[in-house]
């Protein structure tokens, strides 16, 4: 199968815009991701970033615009119009499609690791307890982590926090990961084992999308790269061409921190 077939499609945003009162924050976003694909979302602070991640999974919900995923397949496909009423049942059915792994972790204080984990799986996709701890303890083990199972969040680094975090969304099976700056609240020195475990999910053949700041990292594990500047798309291509040979001025300007 071609990366260009379109039965490949994992989801496609057409024309994503979004405003806050009167600050328009998003204009005319489109992202396309393929199946095993890795898509970076780059662009300085404040630039919408975050505003178009959130809103691939109805955690915002855009103005106007489309969501579609899977192919256009009735029995598998979702089409969601922001520019119409949505309906609970669509976007629950958007929420379920993807994951997302937050620059603050956000695990629930009160939970250890393990019931962290199995929270999705168990309470809202009504899987099996049992298959739903054993699928958690893999995982964890696999991050490094299964000795810390019945631990707390405040017992845990910030990095051990946020490899629970990738765990977590893992364990939900979406069919897109998406990282909100998985790195940026880190201390230096556990940024590289979180970037790590990202790699290997990438290398593994995980659809994702990142907003990160960390371009060296982008430029290693990305296939497709769009910097964003004032809430719009300025540039996108492949990680290769955008970061080191960018078209646009401010493209140019902003990776130069790259060089
Ligand atoms: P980035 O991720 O690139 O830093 P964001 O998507 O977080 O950018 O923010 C884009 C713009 O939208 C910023 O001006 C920000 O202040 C504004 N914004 C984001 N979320 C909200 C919100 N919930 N309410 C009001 N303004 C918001």
């Amino acid at each position: 199968m071609s990366p260009t077939d379109p039965s490949n499609m994992v989801l496609e945003a057409r024309n994503l815009a979004k405003s806050f009162g009167s600050n328009t924050v998003l204009r005319d976003i489109d992202v396309e991701i393929r199946r095993g694909q890795v898509v970076a979302l780059i662009g300085p602070s404040g630039s919408g970033k975050t505003t178009v991640l959130r809103s691939l999974n109805g955690l915002e919900i855009p103005d106007a615009g489309t969501v579609t995923f899977g192919s256009g397949d009735a029995s598998s496909g979702l089409a969601i119009n922001f520019g119409a009423k949505v309906g609970k049942k669509d976007l629950a059915a958007l929420r379920d499609r993807s994951a997302m792994v937050f620059q603050q972790f956000n695990l629930f204080p009160h939970m250890t690791v393990l019931k962290n984990v199995i929270e999705g799986p168990v309470q809202v996709q009504k899987r099996p307890k049992a298959e739903a701890i054993a699928e958690a303890e893999r995982l964890l083990e696999r991050v490094g982590l299964a000795d810390k199972r019945d631990a707390y969040p405040f017992e845990l680094s910030g990095g051990q926090q946020q490899r629970v975090g990738i765990v977590r969304a893992l364990a939900l099976k979406p069919q897109l990961l998406l990282f909100d700056e998985p790195t940026s609240a880190l201390d230096p020195e556990l940024v590289g084992d979180v970037l790590g475990v990202i790699k290997e999910l990438a290398e593994e053949g995980w659809t994702m999308v990142i907003v990160t700041h960390e371009l060296a990292f982008a430029q290693h594990v990305a296939d497709e790269v769009i910097f964003m500047d004032g809430g719009v798309v300025v540039e996108r291509g492949p990680a290769a061409e955008v970061l080191r040979a960018p078209r646009q001025e401010r493209t140019k300007l902003f990776v130069k921190r790259l060089q």
